[in-house]
């Protein structure tokens, strides 16, 4: 896997996508509000468009209607013949990536923005595709410097070797932003408030790259899936225990071999048995139960990212 390549012009097509998950209310609610009242995503050198991504789950308040959209933008599902019978999500990630994209082709959107909401303690999280997307970490970075008091980690979902599969995979360059914790369907001002005055400063970010300023090479911490864990289950798949009081909302936080993990109804303590630390995240994610999940094992790492040229401004017309 190579560097996605930095742009050499301007970003001037750009989405902010919410309601991916139509739960996840402060995106659905941002972007129902910036449908009406747009000019808050203008910027001298672009516009954001507002894209409400779910509507019928944002309209239902659910996750999804028949499967998880943010899985959907594969080649398999994108590039598959229709059919009348194809899930609502699917039929959905190809109207996007016809929007957005295609993806992978050089009329895709030239940045693509998505909002999420967590139910575990994740703070303020970044989430790109991988250690080479330059363009999605500088703007961590600048996420960072800009915001010391929120310590914005930057997880990296994509395993070597996997297809993307999210939404802002159909831009050239994307990012998303994971804010929690904030229960499924409930809109919190505080985390509403931090998510419009993020998306501000990432658009911000776009017009300093497009107005020519360069950006220096920096190390950057950032930690990335290594495996999951699921809740322990009766043989009926019901849980027969909880995440371990010592373990919830600690996303983040080192977990050594010998930690507690659950908290069984038969009252012992289910123990971490891994053989390394890791770092766990999206710990008793209410959306992750379907998903076998009660949390994800991390890694971190650290890495260096290099310098972001400025762009050259474009030859006259007349030279
Ligand atoms: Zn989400």
């Amino acid at each position: 896997m190579c560097s996605l390549p930095v742009p050499r012009e301007p970003l001037r097509r750009v989405a902010v996508a919410g309601g991916t998950h139509g739960n996840e209310m402060s995106g659905v609610y941002l972007v129902r509000h910036w449908l009406l009242a747009p000019a808050e995503l203008q910027r001298p050198s672009f516009s954001a468009a507002p894209v409400l991504a779910n509507p019928a789950a944002a309209a239902a308040c659910r996750r999804y209607v028949d499967r998880d959209l943010n899985r959907a933008f594969t080649s398999t599902f994108l590039n598959s013949r229709p059919t009348p019978d194809d899930p609502y999500e699917v039929m959905r990630a190809r109207e996007l990536n016809q929007l957005l994209g295609p993806k992978a082709s050089g009329r895709a959107f030239d940045f693509v923005l998505d909002l999420h909401n967590t139910t575990a303690n994740m703070g303020t999280c970044l989430i790109a595709g991988s250690s080479h997307d330059v363009f999605a970490l500088h703007l961590c970075r600048h996420l960072q410097l800009q915001y010391p008091e929120l310590s914005c980690q930057v997880f990296l979902y994509q395993r070597s070797g996997e297809e993307s599969y999210n939404l802002d995979s159909v831009a050239k360059n994307g990012l998303a932003l994971e804010l929690g914790p904030q229960p499924q369907g409930v809109l919190r001002a505080d985390i509403f408030s931090r998510m419009r005055a993020l998306v501000a400063t990432v658009l911000d970010f776009i017009e300093l790259f497009n107005q020519g300023t360069a950006f220096p090479a920096f190390e950057l911490e950032a930690y990335r899936p290594v495996g999951v864990v699921d809740f322990p289950r009766t043989e009926a798949g019901n849980l027969a225990g909880t995440v371990h009081p010592q373990l919830q909302d600690q996303d983040f936080q080192p977990l050594q071999p010998g930690d507690p993990i659950f908290q069984m109804f038969s009252g012992e303590d289910l123990l971490y048995e891994g053989e390394s630390m890791v770092y766990p995240v999206f710990i008793n994610e209410a959306a992750y139960y379907e998903k076998g999940v009660a949390f994800v094992q991390t890694e971190k790492l650290t890495f260096s990212v290099p310098a972001m040229p400025a762009l050259t401004p474009a030859p006259s017309p007349a030279s």
